[in-house]
């Protein structure tokens, strides 16, 4: 056994949330690749999977669509009671879902603080908890979150979305402390700027491209696939002395 081989996920069993898009069906599609089996949860999601399901088939390995809300706690208990339908433990979480609400701090409305600390906050902490219990139970298990700059910066009008990131951090802190001696390791990986539909609309926003560029020092946008190998190796037993920590991916943006 090489230290490639630490890289493998053969026969481990990955939950992804917001995995039908961006980042995650690109970390989907990667650990798959790696050799896991991959649970896919989004509001949009069938059964057979979608394209991101299609993907991670054509590399050989399973992969089961779930739908849900993980806004609220029902969406939550419904996603949960899907993967323990399976009959398989979860060795690896990908807590990537979530959303943006943009306006203006003194405009941000308790509705839209409310649904993104539900979305990149809440719902993960809980799908860490629940599924981190079973981890727990076997002595090990890899659970990444995705954070984003803004868990280091202001961010400009997104205050819920920084807020919710920013606490992230702290979940990760929290929890690797808990549980880095009981086999299960907790980190995140915190983008730079990606293009997928969260930053760009469906129309794409040549504009917000063209005005973020100069701040990067790689000279480049992200793309998903960018994220794709952090996220293996946290998964993976290549990171197991690795715990609680943030790491950015983001072209030296965070050092510019
Ligand atoms: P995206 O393209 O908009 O994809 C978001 C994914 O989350 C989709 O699969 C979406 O599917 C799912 N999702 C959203 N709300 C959901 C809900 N209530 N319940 C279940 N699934 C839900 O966004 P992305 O850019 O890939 O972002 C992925 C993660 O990276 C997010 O946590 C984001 O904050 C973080 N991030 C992104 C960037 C960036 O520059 N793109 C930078 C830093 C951090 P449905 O719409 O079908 O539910």
């Amino acid at each position: 056994m090489g230290i490639l081989d630490d890289f493998r996920l053969d026969g481990r069993l990955a939950v992804v949330t917001g995995a039908s898009r961006g980042i995650g069906a690109a970390i989907a599609i990667a650990l798959a690749e790696a050799g896991a089996d991959v649970v896919g949860i989004a509001r949009r999601m069938p059964q057979h999977g979608d394209e991101t399901g299609a993907a991670v088939r054509a590399a050989g390995r399973q992969f089961t669509g779930v739908a849900a809300d993980l806004a609220d706690d029902a969406g939550i208990a419904a996603a949960l009671a899907s993967i323990a339908d399976l009959g398989r433990p979860v060795d690896i979480l990908i807590n990537n879902a979530g959303i943006a609400e943009r306006s203006r701090a003194e405009d941000h409305t308790d509705a839209q603080w409310a649904s993104v600390l539900a979305v990149n906050l809440t719902a993960p902490f809980a799908l860490a908890r629940e599924l981190g219990r079973g981890m727990l139970e076997r002595g090990r298990g890899r659970i990444v979150f995705i954070a984003s700059m803004t868990t280091f910066q202001g961010g400009t009008n997104v205050v819920s979305y920084t807020a919710a990131k920013s606490a992230v951090a702290g979940v990760v802190h929290a929890l690797a402390n808990e549980w880095a001696g009981r086999g299960v390791g907790v980190n995140a990986i915190a983008p730079g700027y990606i293009e997928t539909e969260l930053t760009m609309g469906r129309d794409g926003n040549p504009e917000r491209v063209a005005a973020q560029l100069p701040r990067i020092p790689f000279g480049r946008w992200g793309r998903p696939d960018d994220i794709a190998g952090a996220a293996v190796f946290l998964s993976s037993d290549a990171s197991a002395y690795v715990h609680g920590v943030v790491i950015p991916v983001d072209g030296g943006w965070l050092v510019r």
